[in-house]
């Protein structure tokens, strides 16, 4: 399966070039609320900000929308086309379990207070979830990230048409795919995870993950998204 998409993803860029035939609509992941934090209280709504100042210089005609869930569906329903394309940035936590300690930590990680490692593991690392889109460009963006952020886990193999779950315990952003025209939900990474939260402390790592996932769109749509 590795395999397999790692190869759709080096045909994907050898044969596509970009013409902007599409409009591109930047939704603001958790607007007016914080959602998910870093180890370090980074938000996602934060990242989410910082990354539109990468995506749109690659993008110069893409419009942003800074409107809480429900009324970013509404507004990109009511003034898209079935043919553009929808994307917010986000980044995942896994749930809480109980360490030893007795404090809660977040599955899979080490605890803040002890120090203790977590039993289960969990794989960190960035995942593109397609919806009304198209599952090799999911694929390359999570590539991208994957090469963009140190110490990531390759995540290629969760990559499944229309999956509405992420590495989260339970599905995510349900009401995203309510969405009429084709969208992305991007999860760059978890913000429990170490190597993540550390990249995403600076914000200039915050704007270069706009602007790879900016890149890897761009590259990407010509005719078939
Ligand atoms: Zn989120
Ligand atoms: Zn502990």
């Amino acid at each position: 399966m590795f395999f397999k998409v790692l190869t759709d993803f080096v045909t994907g860029i050898i044969t596509k070039t970009y013409t902007p035939k599409n409009k591109i609509y930047y939704s603001i992941a958790h607007s007016g609320e914080c959602g998910a934090v870093s180890l370090n209280n980074i938000s996602e709504n934060t990242v989410s900000k910082n990354a539109f100042d990468g995506f749109k210089p690659v993008f110069s005609d893409v419009i942003l929308v800074d409107l809480p869930l429900s009324k970013a569906i509404k507004y990109i329903n009511t003034n898209a086309t079935k043919d553009d394309l929808a994307i917010q940035i986000h980044f995942n936590s896994t749930s809480f379990e109980k360490c030893i300690c007795g404090k809660n930590r977040y599955v899979g990680s080490i605890c803040q207070n002890c120090n203790t490692k977590s039993e289960k593991y969990v794989k960190f690392g960035p995942l593109c979830i397609a919806w009304h889109t198209n599952r090799q460009l999911c694929a390359n963006i999570t590539y991208a990230l994957n090469k963009l952020i140190p110490g990531q886990e390759f995540l290629l193999d969760q990559l499944i048409p229309d999956n509405t779950r992420s590495h989260n315990e339970r599905p995510n952003c349900l009401a995203w795919p309510k969405l009429k025209c084709k969208s992305i939900l991007i999860e760059a990474g978890f913000g429990c995870d170490p190597n993540f939260s550390h990249f995403i402390d600076n914000k200039d790592n915050q704007i270069e993950i706009g602007k790879t996932v900016g890149k890897v769109i761009k590259d990407f749509i010509c005719k078939d998204i």
